[in-house]
């Protein structure tokens, strides 16, 4: 019987965000060992539940190691490499295997590893050696590098933002490795990079034009050309500074490098042809508010896109909590990360009334800090099932730590005390908070969000200028290591 490893490593790491994502940050959103991988993920919309649902059908053996995310911050420690690492590297000292499958990021820098991933697979490459399979699955928002390229076997991305194909593209890299390892298939990848910085709140959605010209265009290779196992664009993450920060495709051909190459050119071409078309112009909070108040389309569900949880950035920003109480919104929703706030509402109780500051404690673009006086409706352990049939991380237990709602007349204000971004309704639904009763909800998150909130919970956005490590206006950032000319910092 063939065994395969399987485990995983997930953060998109966010450089201008000064605090470090270590061991204990994946412990928060809990690190699954051995078994516990199997146990809980088989059945979920993650890659590790494509992996199982595949190799569960191959009567394939698995050899689970570790897998873990921590929700995305700054630059990753040492710590967490180490633990994961010795971890995987242990597995393998202890089993022999034919194949691995890793669901990793992309986008994960460590405090002494630009390149996080490329660092993890050269680590298991050195290992294993060029005889036994690697295959791994990355984010649409992968920073694709040439020891990516050079160390795995195959490599497929996200096709959808907002991410909802997990489990699809985990089946992907588990279908593809057994075709590896019976010899039915020989892989190469060539790849293309394009000096261009993209992200949320651009307008980069792979269903929406212009990226879906090159999205469509990847599939139709992969369905007419002969030996295309895949060709996959990744959209990179902006606020990393590292040497191959940017745009990038990767494509797979059996045994046919030239070709691999040539489709890999046309995409990356393609994508960075309609690189003016991403940029869009956003309104500040004051406008946001207005254009939400006057909206003929509520419920709004406004982007901060410069404090998106899921972008790196701690969830505490209050600019737009600022502009609702200042302009008498009379009907809002707004999330923040606070843990000291939290603990201080959940001492007075349900149904006290309490007078205190809330967010914008952890750096000063995301304050001051905002008064409230409101009442105490519901406080929980913020633990949650992310309940959804196929939504995001759908099968998933989640924590968003001690969570207090508190009601402002018909401001609802939610302290969170691990920060926790909107990307599926149950962050709202859990504290008993139901968007589509309000005008307007603030989301801390970039575009990801939309997939929670649509129709009723939300009928239209407004992505919303805000300031904060997520921010889309690139001059606010300072770049030393990126490649120049890039776009849109450099006119190209
Ligand atoms: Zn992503």
């Amino acid at each position: 019987m063939k065994r395969v490893m399987i485990g995983g490593m997930r953060h998109e790491s966010n450089m201008f965000n000064p605090v470090y994502t270590d061991l204990n940050a994946f412990k928060l959103r809990r690190i699954l060992y051995g078994r516990e991988i199997v146990n809980e993920r088989r059945n979920t919309n993650t890659e590790t539940g494509g992996f199982i649902d595949i190799l569960d059908k191959s009567g394939i053996e698995m050899v689970p190691s570790i897998c873990g995310q921590a929700m995305p911050a700054g630059s990753v420690a040492e710590n967490a490499f180490v633990e994961f690492l010795s971890v995987m590297l242990d597995t393998l000292d202890c089993n022999t295997v034919d194949g691995i499958l890793l669901s990793l990021h992309g986008a994960m820098v460590g405090t002494e590893h630009d390149d996080g991933e490329g660092y993890i697979l050269q680590r298991i490459r050195d290992k294993v050696g060029v005889e036994i399979p690697i295959s791994v699955t990355l984010d649409f928002h992968a920073t694709l590098t040439p020891l990516m390229i050079e160390t795995a076997d195959f490599l497929t991305v996200y096709r959808t933002y907002p991410h909802m194909d997990m489990a699809d593209r985990g089946r992907e890299a588990a279908s593809v490795l057994i075709r590896i390892m019976n010899g039915d298939i020989k892989p190469v990848m060539a790849f293309s990079k394009q000096p261009m910085l993209i992200g949320p709140p651009h307008n980069v959605l792979p269903h929406d034009y212009p990226m879906k010209h090159v999205m469509d265009r990847a599939r139709e290779i992969e369905r007419d050309v002969p030996g295309i196992i895949a060709a996959c664009p990744a959209q990179g993450f902006m606020q990393q500074d590292v040497p191959h920060a940017g745009t990038g495709v990767v494509v797979t051909a059996d045994n046919d490098l030239k070709i691999a190459q040539k489709y890999a050119d046309e995409l990356g071409d393609m994508m960075f042809s309609y690189r003016k078309k991403y940029i869009v112009d956003l309104p500040n909070p004051e406008e946001t508010i207005k254009l939400a108040m006057n909206s003929g389309n509520p419920p709004v569900a406004i982007a901060d896109s410069g404090d998106n949880i899921g972008g790196g950035t701690p969830g505490d920003g209050t600019a737009l909590l600022h502009e609702i109480l200042k302009q008498g919104v009379d009907s809002a929703f707004v999330p923040l990360w606070d843990p000291d706030a939290a603990q201080e509402a959940a001492k007075v109780g349900v149904g006290a009334q309490i007078t205190l500051e809330v967010g914008g404690k952890s750096d000063s673009l995301y304050g001051p800090p905002v008064k409230i006086t409101g009442i105490v409706r519901t406080i929980t352990d913020g633990v949650f099932l992310n309940r959804e049939g196929k939504g995001y991380w759908a099968g998933v237990k989640d924590n968003m730590g001690l969570s207090v709602r508190i009601d402002v007349g018909k401001i609802t204000v939610v302290l969170n005390s691990i920060s926790t971004s909107p990307n599926n309704l149950m962050h709202a639904n859990a504290i008993g908070v139901y968007p589509e009763d309000y005008r307007m909800s603030v989301c801390k998150g970039g575009l990801a969000f939309r997939e929670a909130y649509k129709p009723p919970a939300a009928n239209s956005y407004i992505q919303s200028d805000t300031p904060g490590y997520s921010s889309s206006n690139l001059n606010n950032f300072t770049y030393k290591k990126i490649k120049r000319p890039m776009f849109p910092l450099d006119e190209i």
